[in-house]
Parts: C-alpha cells; sequence; structure tokens
C-alpha cells in the first residue's frame, strides 16, 4: 500500500479496516471471542473500538502463521471451534461466517471461497516478462479462498504445528491440508474482498457507499439508526486547581471545582452520547458519592461511554460542542483539545467540532466564575442484523 501505517488501519468510510472487522464479526451474534492479532505498536496504544468485552489484543510474529499462531496460544480452554479472518476483509457478513461454522463443525475444517469468474490460464515455466499459456484450467474447479477459515480446534492445533516446524503455508486451511485434513469448501461472497491495494480501498469505499445508499438491503448490514443525544455542563472556576478541558491540561490561574478532574467539555459531551443511546446520565455511572471516581480522568470516561455505547452497536459519528468561557482564550488550544477528544471517540479530526463563546460579561459565566458547555453527539447504529 506504501502506507506509513498498516493496511489494516487504514480508513475506509471514516473508520479503520481492522474496526470495521472486529465490529461485524462481533455483530454477527455467533463468535463468543476475538483475538485480534495486532502489530505491537497498536497493543501499546488500544484504540477504543479495541477495549470492548470479548476482545483481546495479542502481538502478531513475523509470518501470518505465527501471528496466527500466538492468537491460538491465547484462546480460552473451552473454545472447540476457530475462525481465521483476515483483517483486511471488512465487509464479512454473517451468512459466510454461519456457512463457515457450520461446515467446519461436521467436517472439521472449512473455508469461504469463490468460484472463478475469470478464465484461468496455468502458466509454463519462464521469465515472468515473457511467458505462455501451458494450459486452461476448468474453472468450475478453480475457487479463490478467502477468510474466514473456520476449524475445529484439533484440526487447527495440527496446522499450526506443520507451520512451526518451518512448513510455509499462505492460508491455515494449506497447513490443515499439508497435515492431512480435508477442508470443505464453503460460499464465500464476492463483496468479501481484501484490501490489498489502493484500488482496492476505492472499490471498498464504494461498497460502503451502496450500503448506504440502500439502506444495507442487498448487504446484510442494517438499515442505519440515528440517534441524537444533547448534553450541558457547568463547573465553578476556582483557585488551586488545574484547569482541564477535553482532556487537555490549559494554562490559567484557576482551575474548576468538582469530584472528577471537572473537565466540563467531558463531561458535556459524555452526557450526551448516553442521552443518545438512552442510557441515562454521567452521574449515574460515575456517582460522585463513589470513591473511585474521585480525582477520575474524565477523558477516560468519555472513552469508556462511548465503548458502552458501542458495545449497544451505538457509533459516534460526529460531536459538536459550545464552551462557554469568558477566559481564557481557547482559541491556541483548540486544536489539541479536539485531538485528544477524536482519540478517545475513535473518530478523525472531521467529526469532532469544538467552538468557543463568551457570555458578553452576562451572569456567572460571563463574570468568569464558571464555564458551561453545551454539546450535541449523533450516534448511528451500522450492525447488520443478527443471524437468521
Ligand atoms: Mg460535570
Amino acid at each position: 500500500m506504501g502506507a506509513a501505517v498498516p493496511k489494516q488501519l487504514l480508513h475506509v468510510g471514516g473508520r479503520p479496516i481492522l474496526q470495521w472487522s472486529v465490529e461485524a464479526i462481533l455483530a454477527s451474534g455467533q463468535v463468543a471471542d476475538v483475538v485480534v492479532v495486532a502489530p505491537p505498536e497498536l497493543a501499546l496504544a488500544l484504540p477504543g473500538y479495541l477495549r470492548v468485552p470479548h476482545v483481546s489484543v495479542v502481538a502478531g510474529g513475523d509470518r501470518r502463521q505465527d501471528s496466527v499462531a500466538n492468537g491460538f496460544d491465547t484462546l480460552p480452554s473451552a473454545t472447540d471451534l476457530v475462525l481465521v479472518h483476515d483483517a483486511a476483509r471488512p465487509f464479512i457478513d454473517p451468512g459466510t461466517i454461519a456457512r463457515v461454522i457450520a461446515a467446519a463443525a461436521a467436517s472439521g475444517a472449512s473455508i469461504a471461497a469463490v468460484v472463478a469468474t475469470d478464465t484461468v490460464k496455468w502458466a509454463e515455466e519462464g521469465a515472468a516478462e515473457r511467458r505462455f499459456i501451458e494450459r486452461t484450467l476448468p474453472r468450475e474447479s478453480v475457487f479463490l479462498a478467502q477468510t474466514p477459515q473456520a476449524f475445529r480446534r484439533s484440526v487447527l492445533a495440527d496446522a499450526i504445528a506443520l507451520g512451526r516446524q518451518g512448513v510455509e503455508a499462505t492460508d491455515e486451511a494449506a497447513l490443515a491440508e499439508k497435515a492431512g485434513h480435508r477442508v470443505q469448501l464453503v460460499e464465500g461472497s464476492r463483496r468479501n474482498i481484501k484490501i490489498t491495494t489502493p484500488d482496492d480501498l476505492i472499490i471498498a469505499e464504494a461498497l460502503l457507499k451502496a450500503d448506504q445508499d440502500d439502506g444495507g438491503g442487498t448487504t446484510g448490514r442494517a438499515a442505519t439508526t440515528v440517534r441524537v443525544g444533547s448534553g450541558y455542563d457547568v463547573h465553578r472556576l476556582v483557585e488551586g486547581r488545574s484547569l482541564i478541558l477535553g482532556g487537555v491540561t490549559i494554562p490559567f490561574d484557576r482551575g474548576l471545582a468538582g469530584h472528577s478532574d471537572a473537565d466540563v467539555l467531558s463531561h458535556a459531551i459524555t452526557d450526551a452520547i448516553l442521552g443518545a443511546a438512552a442510557l441515562g446520565d454521567i452521574g449515574q455511572h460515575f456517582p460522585d458519592t463513589e470513591a473511585r471516581w474521585k480525582g477520575a480522568s474524565s477523558i477516560d470516561l468519555l472513552a469508556r461511554v462511548a465503548a458502552m455505547a458501542r458495545e449497544r452497536r451505538f457509533a459516534v459519528v460526529n460531536v459538536d460542542a459550545t464552551v462557554i468561557a469568558e477566559r481564557p482564550h481557547l482559541g491556541p488550544h483548540r486544536q489539541a483539545i479536539v485531538a485528544r477528544l477524536c482519540e478517545a471517540l475513535c473518530l478523525s479530526q472531521d467529526a469532532v467540532s469544538v467552538k468557543a463563546k463568551t457570555n458578553e460579561g452576562m451572569d456567572a459565566t460571563g463574570r468568569g466564575e464558571a464555564i458551561a458547555v453545551h454539546a450535541v453527539v449523533l450516534l448511528e447504529s451500522r450492525h447488520p442484523n443478527a443471524p437468521e
């Protein structure tokens, strides 16, 4: 791809490809636990969409098979069926997942695959730049392997053992075959593309757009539901406290009073998310009567609440907040605040807006005795329906 980040972390439709893949699998309702095998740098700074129940992250290895082996080693002992999925295939659908699971449960191993539609030529040995056809393969017998690939635990253990002995393969099915297991082919999906080139990114964007335009009717992705929420908060400015807004400490002679760090901006956005998801309010989830929330970092609570919403299949689409403060002037800090909020919410910077207003000297905020914030959040439910 020539990108600075691993291809699975590139964005389509405003979200990392990995996020689409993980959420599609969780939303299928057919998988108990997901182990994400990721580059160590991702494991160090875990994005919010991976900090959710039933998802764990382990560091990958040099080769694909080493990464799968690392993930396999962390599986709960009760796991009897394992799916291996390539995170670069974000369009995995519940039907395909159901088919590989059913086939592997019956026969021990199965992969999603599609029959070749192009005529397939087998080339003579020769230099790459001048090659000739040796023969034409019967395309009805040629299948292009996708993922997920599903295995009974013992079958995948055999495949991994072979890999550990130095046998190389480009997928787990090949190792299982070499270990003497029969692997069943089940119908995959033409939409279950693997994003490997910049052209694939363009195709992926187009597929997502088509999903949105038809409300998910042809794709298994449910029509999106949107929910709006509003949040409001106000805290007094007092001496001897740090001023923290959106997780950023702002140099000022006073700070906001409160049980937590009194980050009024994070509080208002948190309440807006809770409001949109109809999950109550911030005081209910993090009561100031509980010692464990004393001095709590409100930006962390915001990330928790976004994760809570995600668990209920709501994703934050955008945030718009207005900070009412006579002083300090927020202009120089706005970018840092937006960046920190984006990080907590797993959003790109064009999805978060923080505006600042004074109250023209009127009332308590106008006299500089307090800072208030109004926030509006849009949530979107964008997961497929539960499988049949
Ligand atoms: Mg508050």
